[in-house]
């Protein structure tokens, strides 16, 4: 691989960050830290689920736009319908936020079931679907509107689960960025996209996301996607989609930098998906463990993701790292 004289410059400014923002301070870690295990608490324990269209939700929408502005980011509540559901059938489960009522039973209720072949049973389903307002919370920095760095993590969790690392732990990287980005001054525009909805079907703060910018993805320069981070055991991993060779040579250099942090396998299974489809280059942010594990782990969509299995340490390295990669580029 050829590093030309074009990337003298990201070069130069990469190692000026570097001794700015890198020779450890721990005064501000110690305040990165603080500030992690408290929107941790808020986000998995004092706001009791994050459903899409649940009241939770909203609170933690309305928590993030304030943060967001407190930091000095202009901020916009986007609006979209959404749908919250509750069950009460003790052996009957409603699923997801399908247009069609459904009821699911496991294989061996199912074998009782087949017991009665023939006679007519009556079916009780006691779950009803609530109608609510949902929210994309958007931070927007600088006024290049056609070079533009969108960093995005959902709020939303899945019924039932704290949500910790899936992904309470992404919204907590963009509000630690928030802060760390605080004076940026660059010649960008920085937008930190909340998005609502990645854990259910209709995903409807992302297809609002999309059709308000349907036009606009040819000025995104980078999409950086935080989704499953800070696991307690193993490294962070990053990931890259279609990256220009300068964006990759400075992310390698950061990744280097970072001694918790990896270059690892590409994933699907997120938001960077929506940019990537788009043709827009992107990096995802997660944890190597549950990448490894992401077919047959039981944490993510479980209560077992709660704040016991995140690591904060990691969290705040990974802000720091997207801090220098922003600043780099
Ligand atoms: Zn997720």
């Amino acid at each position: 691989m050829c590093y030309g004289r074009s990337y003298e410059n990201e070069l130069r400014s990469y190692s000026e960050i570097k001794q700015k923002n890198l020779n450890s301070n721990p005064m501000a870690d110690n305040h990165l830290m603080i500030k992690c295990k408290e929107y941790l608490k808020l986000l998995c324990e004092d706001i009791t689920e994050r459903c899409v269209g649940s009241n939770g939700n909203r609170q933690a929408t309305r928590f993030m736009q304030k943060e967001l502005s407190l930091q000095e980011w202009e901020t916009e509540m986007v609006e979209f319908e959404a749908m919250d559901w509750e069950e009460n059938g003790a052996s009957l489960k409603s699923d997801g936020d399908f247009n069609i009522p459904s009821v699911y039973m496991t294989e061996e209720e199912g074998s009782k079931l087949i017991s009665g072949i023939g006679k007519i049973v009556f079916l009780d389903s006691r779950s009803r679907r609530i109608p609510g307002k949902g929210y994309n919370v958007i931070g927007k920095k600088g006024n290049n509107t056609s070079a533009k760095i969108v960093v995005t993590a959902h709020i939303d969790a899945k019924k039932g689960t704290p949500g910790a690392i899936d992904n309470a732990t992404g919204v907590i990287v963009l509000l630690l960025l928030s802060d760390l980005l605080k004076d940026y001054k660059g010649n960008k525009l920085i937008e930190i996209v909340t998005f609502n909805g990645e854990d259910y079907y209709a995903a409807p703060g992302q297809k609002n996301y999309i059709s308000v910018n349907k036009n606009k993805f040819d000025n995104i320069l980078l999409n950086i996607n935080i989704d499953g981070a800070g696991y307690k055991e193993g490294l962070t991993a990053f990931s890259f989609y279609n990256l220009p060779d300068e964006i990759l040579y400075v992310a390698k250099k950061v990744i280097n930098h970072f001694s918790g942090i990896t270059e690892d396998i590409q994933w699907p299974q997120g938001d960077h998906s929506i940019f990537v489809q788009a043709g827009v280059p992107a990096i995802a942010v997660s944890s190597k463990w549950l990448i490894d594990n992401i077919s047959y782990q039981d944490i993510t969509h479980t209560e077992k993701d709660n704040i016991g299995i995140v690591d904060c340490n990691k969290i705040v390295e990974i802000s720091q790292a997207l801090n220098t990669l922003i600043r780099s580029l």
